[in-house]
């Protein structure tokens, strides 16, 4: 059977690892120049440093065996720094007994390790499916053409996922176009602000509480296994402080985060350097996972991602592998 997997994200890999190892012919695709999505951490001149997710949790018995194979491979391990929170105007301590795991020596390496043995076109930005006699056929930006598939997973978000169902629905010349929400992910920018010298302070994740009129998490990045040793801190926006802000500058988060961290930290701080990256499609809008979606709109069709179940690591991870249950159960 040969199934074309687009997208190579934590649902896209976690589809296209379990039909390859069940002896399917796969093929995986994605725009980017390596698998990771919105899990890839950025290549800078300190090291790697995570702009997307931050960690994962594991939940699930299956993707806790999963976990556990990649602790063995040395590609993921535990974060256990100090958690906090602030919340109207205080920052304190919030330890529990939640464990979580970030990949090493980068977020996405959990990701290219298992997408080494799968065939991929990367840098392959595919925009156009059409239905042939014998499947599924693939076009890409640059004009090549895959396939035919018997299968086709779009492991993209949605708004993405419905480009690709609609140029198939243009090559039909029919009324199949798909609507799917385009507000159904928010978008996230994200600041990474390297400190000229260190605040001394403990904490490794902050989650910012309440109201905040901008911010909805902290990390200091050198708190993490594999992560630079110069100390960072990255800020996430919130969804309503990025959506309002889509176009700001560098110099203006630079500065708005600093003042941020600054007032959050309770001591002035020395930035050297900024690193900032806009999430257009971040986080999942909380209604979203009640809508009754199929993940089969075409026969040979399917559609996986964190979209599909709730925006974390570990449900983008478990509706790529419950696709593939449900392609292998065809065979
Ligand atoms: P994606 O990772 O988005 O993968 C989709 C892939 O499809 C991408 O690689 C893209 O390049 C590719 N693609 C799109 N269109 C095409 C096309 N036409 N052709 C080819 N390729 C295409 N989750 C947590 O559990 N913990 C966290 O701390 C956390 N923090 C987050 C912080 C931020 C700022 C963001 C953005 C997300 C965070 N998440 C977190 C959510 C988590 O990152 C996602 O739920 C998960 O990574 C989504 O995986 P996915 O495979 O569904 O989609
Ligand atoms: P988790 O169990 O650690 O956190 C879930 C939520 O519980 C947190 O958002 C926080 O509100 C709360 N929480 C957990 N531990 C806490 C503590 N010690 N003190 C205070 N509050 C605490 O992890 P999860 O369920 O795997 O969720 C993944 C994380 O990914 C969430 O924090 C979510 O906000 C984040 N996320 C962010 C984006 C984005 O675009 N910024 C997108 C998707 C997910």
């Amino acid at each position: 059977m040969k199934v074309a997997v687009i997208g190579a994200g934590i649902a896209g890999i976690s589809c296209a690892s379990a039909l390859h190892a069940a002896g399917c012919s796969v093929m995986l695709f994605d725009k980017a120049r390596g698998p990771g999505g919105r899990m890839t951490s950025k290549r800078t001149g300190h090291g790697y440093m995570d702009f997307g997710a931050q960690y994962f949790t594991a939940r699930h018995p299956k993707f806790q065996q999963q976990v556990a194979r990649w602790q063995q491979q040395g590609v993921v391990s535990r974060w256990l720094a100090p958690m906090y929170q602030y919340n109207q105007g205080q920052l304190s301590a919030s330890p529990d007994e939640q464990q979580r795991f970030i990949g090493i020596p980068a977020m996405h390496s959990p990701l290219k390790w298992q997408a080494q043995a799968i065939p991929s076109e990367m840098d392959c930005r595919i925009t156009l499916l059409q239905q042939v006699s014998s499947g599924w056929q693939l076009t890409s930006e640059q004009g090549q053409v895959f396939g035919p598939f018997q299968h086709v997973v779009l492991s993209i978000p949605p708004v993405q996922a419905a480009a690709l169902l609609n140029s198939h629905s243009a090559s039909l010349a029919t009324d199949t176009t798909i609507s799917l929400p385009e507000t159904l992910l928010q978008p996230c920018w994200a600041a990474t602000l390297v400190l000229a010298a260190p605040t001394g302070h403990a904490a490794g994740g902050i989650f910012v509480k309440g109201e905040h009129r901008s911010l909805s998490w902290i990390s200091r990045q050198n708190s993490k296994p594999g992560r630079a040793q110069v100390e960072s801190w990255l800020l996430h926006f919130s969804p309503h402080f990025s959506a309002s802000h889509l176009q700001a500058s560098t110099e203006f988060l630079q500065q708005h985060a600093t003042d941020c961290l600054s007032e959050i930290i309770g001591k002035p701080i020395s930035v050297t350097e900024a690193i900032c990256h806009r999430w257009l499609y971040a986080q999942i809008d909380a209604g979203a996972a009640e809508m009754n979606l199929s993940d089969n709109p075409h026969e040979g069709v399917w559609l996986a991602g964190d979209w599909m179940r709730g925006g974390r690591v570990e449900n983008a991870w478990l509706s790529g592998d419950d696709i593939a249950s449900k392609i292998l159960a065809l065979k």
